[in-house]
């Protein structure tokens, strides 16, 4: 397979639908690698666009969920990034491809996915920052971020990471317990509003 002219052809066609719109969001997608971050005997569906199996009972997204989610984020190169749940590491790529990898901090609940994810993004050479552990307490010690984003499905937002967002900063993710609803939330004083983007399907965040 031609991995490259595969991908340029999702990508083409996630512009055209119009699921993907910011020039940087184009940019990523189509230079991050994703067959190499699915499991081997999974590599040829890598660049239709949908979620595939990646072991321990979890997936890695569709790259239209992930590029809608990088748009919603609307990133500016060096902002600082919290991603909860690293999963296999594709999204987290996609983000350094924006921000820098020296940007982006990713927080992964399951210890083999994380030890995975970490040999992957360095020898594709991604310096990200990836911790175990449960996202749902933020990383305060490198708070405030720009934006947070989740890939698993809290039923509510964690208060902790609307309060290591900055002021004008955003947190993207799925949220609620049998529905779920893609949100963007906007950290106000003593609260956040919440704007509802679309109806989605996310793991959900453990524990639940
Ligand atoms: N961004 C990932 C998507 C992975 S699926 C990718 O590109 O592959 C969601 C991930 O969230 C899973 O790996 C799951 O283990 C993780 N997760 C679930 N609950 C979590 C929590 N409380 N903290 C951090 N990660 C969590």
């Amino acid at each position: 397979m031609d991995t490259t002219a595969a991908r340029n052809r999702l990508v083409d066609d996630l512009v055209a639908s119009g699921a993907v719109e910011r020039p940087t969001t184009e940019a990523a997608l189509r230079a991050v690698p994703r067959h190499r971050f699915v499991p081997t005997e999974r590599r040829a569906a890598a660049y239709e666009d949908r979620p595939l199996p990646i072991g321990n009972d979890q997936t890695i997204s569709a790259p239209h969920i992930v590029g809608r989610m990088l748009d919603l984020l609307a990133l500016e190169p060096g902002d600082r990034v919290l991603e909860i749940g690293t999963g296999c590491g594709y999204h987290a790529a996609v983000t350094a491809e924006v921000v820098g990898a020296e940007h982006v901090y990713s927080i992964e609940y399951d210890p083999e996915l994380a030890e995975r994810a970490r040999d992957r993004l360095a020898d594709l050479g991604y310096d990200i920052h990836l911790r175990v552990g449960d996202g749902r307490m933020g990383w305060p010690e490198h708070a405030p971020f720009d934006a947070v984003y989740l890939t698993c499905a809290p039923a509510d937002p964690p208060g902790a990471l609307i309060e290591q967002t900055r002021p004008a900063g955003v947190v993207v993710g799925p949220f609620g317990r049998n529905q779920q609803v893609l949100c963007r939330l906007h950290p106000t004083p003593g609260g956040h509003e919440r704007e509802e983007i679309v109806p989605v399907r996310f793991v959900p965040m453990r524990p639940r």
